[in-house]
């Protein structure tokens, strides 16, 4: 298996970089390492613990933009695992891989890069971690506890390398420290990330310098500080052999066309605006930098303060920026957001209304834009119609808490509590709160007429898998 899989490793950097890069599947087959569903449902619980301990940004628009990323970066994978990326809101710099293709990013991270190449060469060496399973060669002993624990103690894990208290807590302490030795990735892991993340990286037409200009930036950064000064490093080890190998290796594919940034740059300039705490200092510097370069493309000084102002309260002057950038740009989904996202906080529902559903006509189902629409409906009165939206919104993102929980609000309206309470109970049990998930199905039952079987069929089997799982944690 290990020849078979060097072998592989080694015909894979011959093969021309436009090419789809053939990652070798390995483990999958071997009784040792966990299969792929297994992963799957360790990943599922996994994530689960995650939301309910971190700051997970679920602001749509970061949802999509860094999904997109990494989905451009996995369709050059031939990787059988079903790849989440999501942000999250901490100004240490980091990254992880977690099971089951669960992908997370800080924004400290983010906005410490300089160029989407930057910011891929990382996403995509965590991509490799997967592809390559060395989580989950790591985690054998998972085999044998049962899947929230596996999941729980993974969570535990990722979380006390993320320097959080949150990690730190029961199981931790017991369980993990047995196990952190076995994740902790290992230089060969490291350099066969870089070496795949590289190749997806050049396959989906990103820099691939953009992996050797980051690490540098990584390294003297980190110099004359202790070594365990940035989080991220302490799981990836960076030596100068490291950085200069991904610098040869780099220098190997040809250098890509350029290609547009303004995506990267208007999310990276709106986590500026959603990690500060301090309005006065973050209006301060956006409108700095607007005066010394007011002709820059695109306008992140002015969507940056903007977005400030906004934060703010400042609504009339935050519009009147916006309203700039959206006669220079009108075709900028981002724009289109940020105004009715502004209407909908200054109470302009009308307007938000009117923004959303014409710039739904050039963007259909676009993410940010349909959770601001539904939820002006709700406010407005039309929970209805916002609610409609919802349940076919979520057939998409199945995955996402907020929905649920715009939802369960809706349904509120509608008087529909019982499908209001599933609602809820599913936001809670994707927050990981799954004692809160049994609870909301137990109002949701009682909610219902005596003659209504299907609906309590419905509830009462929804209500056994998640005490199941909640079972398996005793
Ligand atoms: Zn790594």
């Amino acid at each position: 298996m290990r020849y078979r899989f060097a072998v592989l490793l080694s015909l894979l950097l011959w093969l021309p970089p436009t090419q789809a890069v053939e990652l070798p599947d390995i483990g999958d087959s071997s009784e040792s390492y966990l299969s792929l569903a297994e992963e799957n449902r360790i990943g599922e619980a996994f994530m689960r613990n995650l939301r309910g301990a971190l700051p997970i940004i679920y602001d749509p628009e970061v949802e999509s933009y860094i999904t997109a990323l990494g989905e451009r970066l996995t369709t050059h994978s031939n990787s059988q695992q079903h790849f989440k990326f999501f942000v999250i809101n901490d100004s240490a710099i980091n990254a992880f891989a977690g099971p089951g293709g669960h992908i997370g990013i800080n924004s400290g991270l983010f906005m410490t890069t300089e160029d989407e190449s930057e910011l891929a060469s990382v996403v995509a060496h965590e991509i490799a971690h997967v592809t390559q399973r060395h989580l989950a060669r790591a985690f054998e002993a998972a085999k044998k506890s049962s899947i929230p624990t596996a999941a729980a103690i993974i969570a535990a894990i990722i979380l006390a390398s993320q320097g959080s208290d949150l990690g730190g807590a029961a199981i931790a302490t017991t369980l993990a420290s047995s196990t952190q030795k076995r994740i902790n990735f290992t230089r060969q892991n490291e350099k066969e990330a870089d070496r795949l993340g590289m190749a997806l990286l050049a396959s989906s037409h990103f820099d691939p310098q953009g992996m050797p200009t980051f690490f540098k930036r990584l390294y003297r950064r980190n110099k004359g500080y202790d070594n365990q000064n940035i989080e991220y490093l302490r799981t990836h080890p960076l030596t100068l052999s490291r950085v200069s190998d991904t610098r040869n290796r780099a220098a190997q594919y040809p250098t890509p066309d350029s290609h547009d940034q303004t995506n990267y740059l208007l999310i990276k300039t709106k986590l500026q605006v959603l990690s500060s705490h301090d309005y006065t200092e973050i209006i301060a510097y956006f409108k700095d930098r607007l005066e010394k370069n007011p002709a820059q493309q695109p306008n992140t000084a002015r969507y940056g303060y903007a977005l400030s102002l906004a934060k703010a309260g400042k609504f009339q002057l935050a519009m009147q920026q916006m309203g700039v950038l959206i006669k220079e740009k009108p075709e900028q989904a981002n724009y289109q957001v940020a105004a009715a996202n502004i209407a909908y906080a200054a109470g302009d529902f009308a307007r938000a209304v009117t923004i959303c559903e014409e710039s739904l006509k050039i963007f259909p189902h676009h993410h940010a834009l349909t959770v601001l629409y539904s939820m002006t409906l709700i406010k407005q009165g039309e929970a209805k119609k916002g609610s409609a939206l919802l349940y076919e919104h979520i057939r998409r993102y199945p995955s996402s808490p907020q929905l649920y929980k715009l939802l369960a609000q809706g349904e509120h309206q509608n008087n529909n509590l019982t499908a209001s309470h599933e609602a809820l109970a599913e936001y809670y049990y994707l927050m990981g709160q799954l004692h809160s998930g049994v609870e909301q199905l137990d109002i949701a039952l009682k909610s219902i007429q005596a003659s209504d079987s299907s609906a309590q069929a419905r509830i009462k089997y929804r209500q056994e898998q998640m005490e199941k799982e909640l079972g398996e944690f005793k």
